[in-house]
């Protein structure tokens, strides 16, 4: 697909950040990108578009960024998977609702990604949205939490994968969509 390239190029590689010796992969300059932008949703919208998908999941923060513009195409609903103790649910005060918790590993330590339970019922078919996967370790949070919650994971997207990713990769039996490499 010849606009890969430029989708590539319009992600800016930033050395060192957030520490030393990490090549950050940094997709805002993407989103500043009109073409690059629009022509990224769209290569999801194309292949999703018939498959049946009634939930596109994002990942925080920037699944947030590709994932309700890709929901809206495919005409799913968008689901936030987010940091902890940033949805309402049943450890406030005012509860609206459940609030269910997967942890993953991080170089050091541990995070968690949280969903609402009434967001997402038995059957649905899900799309996962995230910017960039590198070990699968957040990717495979957000399988569980839908997977508990009895949807189908039908695949995982990313704009950026590493090169072991790429391609057939699978993360706990599904398959991982991945655009570019980093650069
Ligand atoms: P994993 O769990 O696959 O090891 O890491 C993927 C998560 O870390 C994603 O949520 C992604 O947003 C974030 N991440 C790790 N490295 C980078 C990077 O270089 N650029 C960006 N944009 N995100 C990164």
């Amino acid at each position: 697909d010849p606009r890969l390239e430029a989708i590539s190029q319009a992600i800016r590689v930033v050395p060192h950040f957030p520490k030393k010796g990490i090549m950050f992969q940094d997709i805002t300059t993407l989103l500043l990108d009109h073409k690059a932008f629009q022509d990224t949703v769209d290569i999801f919208v194309d292949r999703y578009r018939n498959m049946d998908i009634s939930v596109v999941a994002g990942i925080e923060a920037r699944g947030f960024m590709f994932g309700p513009s890709i929901a809206l195409a495919i005409g799913a609903k968008f689901v936030p998977l987010r940091k902890p103790k940033k949805l309402p649910g049943t450890r406030t005060k005012y509860h609206a609702g459940k609030v269910i918790c997967e942890e993953y590993e991080l170089e050091y330590g541990t995070d968690c990604l949280e969903m609402q339970v009434d967001a997402v019922q038995p059957g649905d078919r899900a799309l996962i949205v995230d910017d960039l996967v590198a070990t699968g370790g957040t990717l495979s949070a957000a399988i569980r939490l839908l997977e508990r919650m009895g949807a189908q994971v039908v695949e995982c997207g990313c704009v950026v994968g590493l090169p072991e990713v790429k391609g057939q990769c699978r993360l706990n039996g599904k398959p991982v969509y991945i655009l570019v490499e980093p650069r």
